[in-house]
């Protein structure tokens, strides 16, 4: 009876002391972290969550373990460079978009590569003589004292300037083109009587021989406005529509393709009458960025010869 008693005496002792062993755990909080880790749950609508989300791994908080704001893969997918890191201005135009708008903005854009909306025609890159784009459309707003035979453009492009010149005249400002398409022969006479009247090296620096002129391509179009009396001066610039036209143009998909300051990268003087077709994504990120369409091709990836524009003879 004894020693039964001395028995029953020391386990009430231990079950006190592991009962005061946990209980000190237990508040101290060693159990909390192991809890969240542990559970032997599998995905789904059971998976713990941290308890605590201030005291959770280093990984959830870390903006530089964030997975990136588009998908690297999304670009590769369009045949689009990835942003690098260390091109500041092109990285930002991606700063705050999701993952979905940057797959958008490429899938828009390779769109706009596919349909041959960033073609480039210069002097490093010519057409032929027979280069014709097969869906040439009528122009309805033009001077109607020039050359019949250019009121064209690529017929996505024509849908677009109209567009384009009639937001300018609810706006109250009345633009026209003058010249739009020009064949390869329509470019060779304007080309000779320039370097007639003024000699080849000054006409190089406006007027393109035959095959490097953009206007073959059915994309570009010259403005002007009865403010400088339809002519095609830098003067235009700095007109109220010749503004409009740099403020507005991109929300049409047009670009100012001869900016001011690049000559040495698109080979001719500032233009601020000439407009170039792109697509709306481009002609937004071009503006914004304020390069030239061959720079922004560059840094896209985009090759010139990445193109399906459907041409007769
Ligand atoms: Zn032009």
């Amino acid at each position: 009876m004894k020693e039964f008693g001395t028995a029953k005496l020391l386990i009430a002792a231990l079950l006190v002391i592991i009962l005061g062993v946990s209980v000190f755990l237990i508040m101290s909080g060693a159990f909390g972290q192991d809890v969240t880790i542990l559970k032997p749950e599998g995905p789904g609508k059971h998976a713990a969550e941290p308890q605590n989300p201030e005291a959770s791994p280093g990984a959830l908080n870390d903006p530089s373990e964030q997975p990136p704001a588009f998908d690297p893969g999304s670009f590769e997918k369009y045949g689009l460079r990835v942003p690098a890191k260390e091109d500041a201005d092109f990285n930002a135009l991606f700063d705050g978009m999701s993952r979905e708008e940057a797959e958008n903005r490429n899938k828009t854009l390779a769109a706009d590569v596919e349909a041959g909306n960033l073609f480039i025609i210069n002097k490093k890159f010519p057409v032929g003589k027979t280069y014709k784009a097969s869906d040439l459309a009528a122009i309805k707003y033009f001077a109607p004292d020039r050359a019949a035979e250019t009121r064209f453009m690529r017929s996505e492009a024509a849908q677009a300037f109209n567009s384009m010149i009639e937001a300018a005249a609810a706006d109250g400002y009345k633009i026209v083109m003058t010249t739009a398409y020009r064949s390869y022969d329509f470019q060779s006479i304007l080309y000779t009587n320039y370097v007639k009247k003024y000699g080849q090296s000054e006409a190089d620096t406006f007027s393109a021989k035959p095959g490097t002129s953009e206007h073959q391509g059915g994309l570009a179009a010259d403005i002007s406005a009865s403010s400088v009396n339809y002519q095609l001066l830098q003067e235009f610039g700095e007109t109220d529509e010749g503004r409009w036209i740099a403020e507005n143009a991109h929300k049409f998909g047009f670009i100012l393709r001869y900016p001011e300051g690049k000559t040495d990268v698109t080979g001719y003087i500032y233009e601020p009458w000439h407009v170039r077709y792109v697509g709306k994504t481009a002609a937004s990120e071009i503006k914004r960025l304020g390069c030239t369409l061959e720079e922004y091709c560059n840094m896209n990836g985009i090759k010139n010869d990445a193109v399906s524009v459907k041409t007769k003879e």
